[in-house]
């Protein structure tokens, strides 16, 4: 027999959810520890009692679901926090399809050779610090970070935390213990256009793309806008534009990768003074650490250059530093299989976005499976994808997450 995951269930579950921080002004916000993202949980916490799997709460406010007996579980999951006017799919589609799938084999009880678990990640899109849920989970928070993390509005991670009952000491030993996750499997939409471009219904992820963050800064010299001669000027404006279209057009021709120049502080900022710093929020990614490596020591050639020829001074300070993540091989052939068995088309692909998959990854075999957004529009109240694929994607994820819990049915 093979188990068939509930559409209409799912969608209904996927528009409860989308109720949680649903703003009149468009899109939904449900920053991590916020209101709306409490209360989110607390629904979710009484679906997965609903539908008889056992839930609880950790100590990061992850909220899981089991179903079957003590040892190392495969686990499905993603995270229910949003970015502020933020889509319905964006994390919630993993989640939501975690518990369908639960929820499915709950009920038609195929016999299964590993107890299997779903999990709902606290702060995935970095309110107070990225993948925080799934750090804490896996054991690679570090008390200096949780410390100093705090959101836009200035509070501190440790105020917020409180506020829902939790504290940044329990918070560190909220790692699952070792061993206890046998796979990741992760369910999420592209936020890029690529699948719906080749209209093809299902991506494979291969690779997270590595993240490198600098803080660039020119400096010049302020000077009066009426009576310094151009030719004289020590402009800094002037490098740091020219600085972010010599890095785009490298990147380009050289790279798969992306560069972004995110934000610049012009100072004085004034109409009428010559800008005499300029500091710059500089990121690029890339899916090969080689390439990565590759194209920092460009950006900072071109920067050195480009401030030598204008006579400006160059600072680079290295913020992060996220390696390439590979996914497992193993469960990119599993999935490959799967999709084939359903028959649906699927196009092997790096995903541009960090994803908590990234995080499990170096823990355990983790894998993830996209499914195309519309016009490849994400972080954003236009946000979508169509129900025909979000079905296949959660029949897809089902039959994947029998394979490796050992399922009989799976091989029917
Ligand atoms: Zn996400």
């Amino acid at each position: 027999m093979r188990l068939a995951i509930d559409p209409f269930r799912l969608r209904k579950n996927m528009e409860e959810l989308a109720e949680f921080g649903w703003e009149s002004t468009g899109g939904i916000w449900r920053e991590s520890f916020g209101a709306a993202d409490q209360a989110a949980k607390q629904w979710l916490i009484a679906k997965i009692e609903a539908a008889r799997l056992h839930a609880r709460q950790d100590a990061a406010g992850n909220v899981w679901g089991r179903l079957g007996p003590a040892g190392p579980a495969v686990l499905v999951g993603s995270h229910i926090d949003t970015v502020p006017a933020g889509g319905m799919f964006d994390g919630a589609l993993g989640v939501v399809a975690a518990l369908e799938c639960l929820q499915t084999i709950r009920e038609q009880k195929p016999a299964l050779g590993h107890p299997l678990e779903m999990v709902a990640f606290s702060d995935e899109e970095g309110a107070f610090l990225s993948f925080l849920g799934s750090r804490a989970a896996v054991g690679a928070l570090r008390r200096e970070e949780l410390a100093e993390a705090q959101n836009m509005q200035g509070v501190p991670l440790a105020q917020a935390l409180a506020a829902c009952g939790l504290n940044v000491a329990e918070l560190l030993r909220a790692r699952s213990t070792p061993h206890a996750i046998r796979a990741y499997l992760e369910l999420h939409i592209e936020q890029g256009p690529r699948l719906e471009a080749a209209q093809i219904p299902i991506g494979i992820v291969r690779t997270i793309v590595g993240i490198a963050a600098y803080r660039i800064t020119f400096q010049g010299e302020a000077n009066h806008a009426g009576t310094t001669p151009l030719a004289v000027r020590k402009d800094a404006l002037l490098g740091a534009a020219e600085f972010a279209l010599q890095v785009d057009a490298w990147v380009r021709s050289h790279t798969l990768g992306v560069v972004t120049v995110g934000n610049m502080d012009v100072l004085p900022g004034a109409f009428n003074i010559v800008p005499g710093e300029v500091r710059l929020a500089l990121e690029f990614r890339e899916a090969s650490s080689a390439q990565l490596a590759s194209m920092e020591q460009a950006i900072l050639q071109i920067g050195a250059e480009v401030a030598h020829q204008r006579n400006l001074g160059f600072r680079a300070q290295k913020l992060s530093w996220d390696e390439p993540v590979a996914l497992s091989p193993a469960i990119i052939a599993v999935i490959r299989q799967e999709a084939d068995a359903l028959g649906l088309k699927f196009q092997l692909m790096d995903s541009g976005a960090g994803h908590d998959a990234q995080i499990l990854a170096p823990q355990t075999e983790a894998g993830m499976i996209f499914i195309p957004s519309l016009q490849g529009k994400s972080h954003c109240p236009q946000e979508n994808s169509r129900w025909e694929h979000i079905e296949q994607g959660a029949q897809l994820l089902l039959n994947c997450l029998l394979r490796l819990a050992g399922s009989e049915s799976a091989k029917a």
